[in-house]
């Protein structure tokens, strides 16, 4: 995988359960000393491409001790693995999803990530929010380009004798856009700093992403307002933008599962120091 020889999918979204995994129907059924797998996954980024699947699956009923949910990892070509057709999405067209289904697979012993399961799952959570870190980076590049766009077109483009970026309002979108820019860059500067250090591998992540989303949300908006009628035509790179960032608040946690993990872990942390 690391030579970039082997693509892989991680597959945990399911019908029903995207935003809360505990719902998660998929199962590993021992058999033997090896494994079982019946379930079926949905939005999988890679599947109609990849030789790996990373597959979360329910060990036993929930709710019992711990999440009961282990991680196996599961080649594309075992019999009983099937990708469904490429979902046919608003954007993001340089990668595919689409859904997959495990029927009756077999996987011997080593297929388990982490021995008694608990401890794959958890190496995948943590591998979530390092995750969130790359998605606030990937924000901030496409809020770059947003702005970017919006100059070079803003110092061009003309109504009558005027160039529109002489306008007060529209320097204003100019000049939000980049103050979202500079906030959120140095925001993932800083969160990614604090995940490396291990200082805070938990809600860095998420406020990172939070912000970071919204603000590429907002300054994608303003990229197509900027450029007026031109922002709404398929040949413009805003118009590509404004679609490709609607994702980043959705995928790896929506923004409102986000504030959810901020917020309690702030109530927790108030409560554990008794005030
Ligand atoms: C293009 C794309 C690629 C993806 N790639 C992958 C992938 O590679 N692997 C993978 O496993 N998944 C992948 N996903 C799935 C993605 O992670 C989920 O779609 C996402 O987590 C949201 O889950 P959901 O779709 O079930 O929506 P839901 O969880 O049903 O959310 C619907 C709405 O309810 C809100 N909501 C849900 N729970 C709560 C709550 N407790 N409190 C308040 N509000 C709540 C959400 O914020 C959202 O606004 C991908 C999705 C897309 C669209």
């Amino acid at each position: 995988m690391a030579a970039g020889r082997v693509v892989a999918s991680f597959a945990l979204t399911e019908p029903g359960a995207g935003s809360n995994p505990a719902g998660l129907r998929t199962t590993a059924t021992a058999d033997g000393d090896g494994w079982v797998i019946d379930g079926a996954k949905q939005f999988i980024t890679n599947a109609p491409d990849a030789d790996l699947f990373v597959v979360f699956a329910r060990l036993r009923p929930a709710p019992e001790k711990g999440s009961g949910i282990a991680v196996l990892l599961v080649p594309a070509g075992v019999p009983g693995v099937e990708v469904g057709a490429k979902d046919a999405k608003m954007g993001q067209e340089g990668s595919s999803t689409a859904e997959v289904f495990f029927r009756g697979v077999r996987v011997g012993p080593e297929a388990l990530v982490g021995g008694d399961g608990e401890d794959g799952y958890r190496a995948a959570m943590t591998s979530l929010a390092r995750g969130r870190v790359h998605i606030a980076a990937l924000a901030v590049g496409c809020a770059q380009r947003a702005l970017d766009e919006s100059v070079a077109y803003a110092a061009t483009a003309t109504q009558g004798d005027s160039v529109i970026g002489d306008f007060q309002l529209v320097q204003a979108m100019l000049a939000d856009q980049r103050a979202g820019l500079d906030a959120g860059r140095a925001l993932v500067r800083d969160a990614a700093h604090r995940y490396v250090t291990g200082d805070d591998r938990r809600v860095g992540p998420s406020v990172a992403k939070l912000f970071c989303t919204e603000m590429a949300g907002r300054a994608a908006d303003l990229a197509v307002q900027v450029h007026g009628g031109a922002g709404y035509m398929r040949e413009v790179a805003v118009e590509r933008l404004y679609r490709d960032v609607r994702l980043l608040r959705l995928y790896e946690g929506t923004s409102e599962i986000q504030r959810l993990i901020i917020g309690g872990a702030l109530v927790r942390a108030a409560r554990a120091e008794g005030r």
